[in-house]
């Protein structure tokens, strides 16, 4: 096996410069990124933009066409899959259907040249791990969905790897079973400590589970930070509207005042944002606010407070309503044009909604929870 001792200051996995071309198509291009022993990883992005086929390079059942995958200071790009301490869940679980679950688990381990009495106490091990113990004997059609998925987990995890590879692990489950197993999953994470990385098109999955996400984009990532990061500063329009809802207002930068720029939007007015650098893109922009940064306010005989000294005003009126159980989305069409989406928390009022179709409403939000994208 390929000796793996990162030093302190070393990322467990360094990827660099990565490239894969499927004929003329570069399924991967050029690829670099760091990740930490220890860390949960996501790699997020809609489907076709590569993550499968980064996965399966890090796996080994793919080599890469140009640059270097190290682990622990070593290059691996073109180790053998079984040479590797890195282990591959797949989207389709793929138990031996014939095998029962303790053998399924076995497997790997006594490939590996384990002793029987070692295999027994690593079963029992995995077993215990992912809370299956009683269903040793059972095959893989004797299991629920989610069984079969913990199954399929404990075997990936029962030679130890010290970076498991998981594509879309949870795609097979329910919502609600999803859920449950992503608590699970984090948990087993944090107990075991091994690296893990995790491939997802599901944005909530993977602001969930990891605690650092790298977006990919037509082979490339388009960004890689925290979940927070991710969702309060996105780098682009395509960032902002793939990691959850976003109102994108394009413009023209007039003026800066103080660390604020004054921007001239087509469809909301002028809007004023708090943003230190200046745009580089020429004078066009973008500007993006979450729709829960929005709040509303009732206008007419008794105005609702709030929005008097609010830097960004709009006037409009409720055209739809969208209630979603904790909140409720607002989508106001402005005497401007435009349209802009607010998220306002639901109160424990059961009676009706906070504001009613075709009610006058400003809608506000300050500079600070503004971001200005490249057009
Ligand atoms: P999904 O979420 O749908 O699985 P993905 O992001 O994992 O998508 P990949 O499976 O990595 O995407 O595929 C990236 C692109 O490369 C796709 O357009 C796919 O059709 C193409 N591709 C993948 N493997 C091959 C192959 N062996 N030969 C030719 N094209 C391939």
């Amino acid at each position: 096996d390929v000796a793996t001792h990162p030093a302190p200051d070393q990322p467990l996995l360094r990827i660099e410069g990565v490239a894969k071309t499927f004929g003329t198509f570069r399924a991967v291009d050029g690829v670099s990124l760091d990740i930490r022993a220890g860390e949960f990883f996501a790699l997020l992005g809609p489907s076709g933009c590569g993550k499968t086929t980064l996965l399966r390079m890090l796996a080994g059942f793919e080599a890469p066409d140009e640059g270097r995958i190290l682990l622990g200071g070593k290059d691996i790009a073109h180790a053998l899959p079984h040479e590797r301490p890195i282990n591959m869940m797949f989207q389709s679980y793929a138990l031996f259907p014939h095998l029962s679950v303790r053998d399924n688990i076995a497997f790997g381990p006594k490939r590996a040249g384990m002793g029987r009495a070692d295999i027994d106490t690593r079963v029992a091990e995995m077993m215990a791990l992912v809370k299956l113990e009683g269903l040793e004997k059972r095959k893989p059609d004797q299991l629920s969905g989610g069984q079969r998925q913990r199954v399929a987990l404990a075997r990936a995890l029962a030679r130890r790897p010290q970076l498991l590879l998981l594509d879309e692990p949870l795609a097979a489950l329910d919502k609600k079973l999803r859920e449950s197993t992503q608590g699970e999953l984090m948990e087993l994470q944090r107990r075991l400590g091994t690296t893990f990385i995790i491939v997802t098109h599901d944005q909530e999955e993977a602001m969930t589970m990891a605690s650092r996400i790298g977006v990919m984009n037509a082979g490339k990532l388009a960004q890689v930070a925290s979940p927070r990061e991710l969702y309060e500063a996105p780098r682009s329009r395509w960032i902002a509207e793939f990691v959850g809802d976003v109102n994108l207002f394009d413009g023209e930068f007039k003026l800066r005042d103080g660390h604020r720029l004054v921007i001239a939007t087509r469809d909301a007015g002028t809007l004023v944002v708090a943003e230190p650098r200046e745009p580089t893109d020429g004078t066009r922009l973008s500007v993006a606010i979450r729709p829960e940064k929005v709040k509303l306010s009732r206008l007419g005989p008794v105005s609702e407070a709030g929005h008097e000294t609010a830097i960004n005003r709009l006037d409009g009126m409720v055209a739809d309503i969208c209630y979603l159980g904790g909140s409720t989305v607002y989508k106001v069409k402005l005497d401007t044009g435009g349209i802009v989406q607010a998220s306002v928390a639901n109160s424990a009022r059961l009676d009706a909604d906070a504001y009613s179709l075709n009610q006058h409403v400003v809608a506000w939000f300050t500079p600070d929870d503004c971001v200005v994208l490249p057009p």
